[in-house]
């Protein structure tokens, strides 16, 4: 499951917890290793979240 596309066929999952510095509201996302590498360079180019966790899910 990866949150990034619905045709990722990667199997490793990610999970990413974010905060928004606004609103303190975290959010759980989910991607492969490869995307979550990508969604964390998003994250930290954008000053609205900030990186609570990120974890791997192992199945
Ligand atoms: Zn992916």
């Amino acid at each position: 499951m990866c949150d990034l596309s619905a045709d990722c066929s990667n199997d490793e999952t990610c999970q990413l917890v974010l905060r928004n510095e606004h609103t303190g509201i975290k959010t759980t996302e989910y991607y492969c290793k490869a995307h979550l590498v990508l969604r964390i360079w998003e994250v930290e180019d954008d000053d609205t979240f900030c990186i609570v966790n990120a974890t791997k899910l192992w199945r």
